[in-house]
């Protein structure tokens, strides 16, 4: 169904003792979309995910789940949610083949288990024990042992923390294969390159609050910021912040009567916009 929402959150609220840890937290995250939930240490994201996976019960506010509430909701639906867990020991004897096709018995229908291991790239180690793991490679299964079992919404709490620049891109792109498959994706983490390579909509929560959401190429007003063009003039490196870069760039044009050297045009990126966001709100 076009347009179904697997997420709705209203007025969202949990504390420990008197610190509200989710405050008032509204969201909405439609069947096949990939969002993640960006904001400092403590802002309360884990809090959220947690209520929304079915594992904390909330304070008050509204919650829907794959049409469900996540506190009262049953095996079935438990079934049709993945997620990606901390790495726990107790499953460290085993072998990786053995691990995921052991996971993949909870579920009514689920992945081939060889297949996902070759997706999450440890087909070399299939038959090597989880203790001989290298951080990384455990990290690899955990989000195999998310994804066995077919789920129509994954659930990431900071799915990369310790992978190489080459296992976090090849994990990038399986997330962006699960998505095309029709899998929605909730997604929170620390690295912005990683929700801008991924998401489709950012949300921020600060303090508890959803303080601002959107495509990451639009948030903050980020697409109309000034622009950074830099060239090599006849004196050195020069650099105009500018909202018309287009004028720019042809004025230099016509001052090089054709290629204009080392020429750069660059918006801020999506880290510059969130650090400035977070840090205004800091003050306020
Ligand atoms: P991080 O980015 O560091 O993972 P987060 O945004 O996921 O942070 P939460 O883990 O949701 O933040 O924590 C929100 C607040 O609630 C923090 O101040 C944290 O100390 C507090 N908190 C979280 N879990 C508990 C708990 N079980 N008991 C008491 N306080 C908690």
């Amino acid at each position: 169904m076009a347009n179904e929402l697997v997420i709705e959150v209203k007025a969202l609220r949990k504390s420990y003792g008197s610190m509200a840890a989710v405050d008032g937290v509204d969201l909405e995250m439609a069947r096949g979309e990939i969002l993640a939930l960006l904001g400092p240490n403590g802002a309360g994201k884990t809090t959220t995910v947690e209520i929304l996976e079915g594992y904390r019960k909330r304070d008050s506010g509204r919650a829907r789940v794959l049409g469900e509430d996540p506190q009262h909701a049953g095996a079935d639906w438990r079934a049709r949610r993945g997620i990606v867990l901390q790495s726990s020991d107790d499953v460290a004897d085993l072998t990786v083949a053995e691990c995921v096709r052991h996971f993949s018995l909870f579920y009514p229908k689920p992945a081939d288990p060889d297949e996902v291991i070759d997706r999450v790239g440890l087909s070399a180690k299939r038959k090597a024990p989880i203790r001989s793991l290298s951080g990384g490679q455990r990290r690899r299964l955990d989000v195999a042992l998310g994804i066995v079992g077919n789920p129509e919404l994954v659930f990431l709490d900071e799915p990369t923390t310790g992978f190489d620049p080459e296992a976090r891109r090849a994990f990038w792109e399986l997330v962006k294969d699960l998505a095309k498959e029709g899998a929605s994706v909730l997604l929170t983490t620390h690295y912005l390159e990683e929700a801008e390579a991924l998401a489709d909509r950012v949300a921020v929560i600060q303090a508890g609050k959803v303080v601002a959401s959107g495509p990451p190429s639009e948030l903050g007003g980020r697409r109309h910021a000034p622009a950074k063009v830099t060239w090599l003039g006849t004196n050195g490196p020069e650099t105009v912040e500018t909202l018309e870069p287009t004028a720019l760039v042809c004025s230099l044009y016509e001052t090089f009567h054709g290629e204009v050297p080392g020429l750069t045009v660059t918006r801020p990126s999506l880290e510059d916009i969130y650090l400035k966001m977070i840090g205004t709100m800091e003050k306020e």
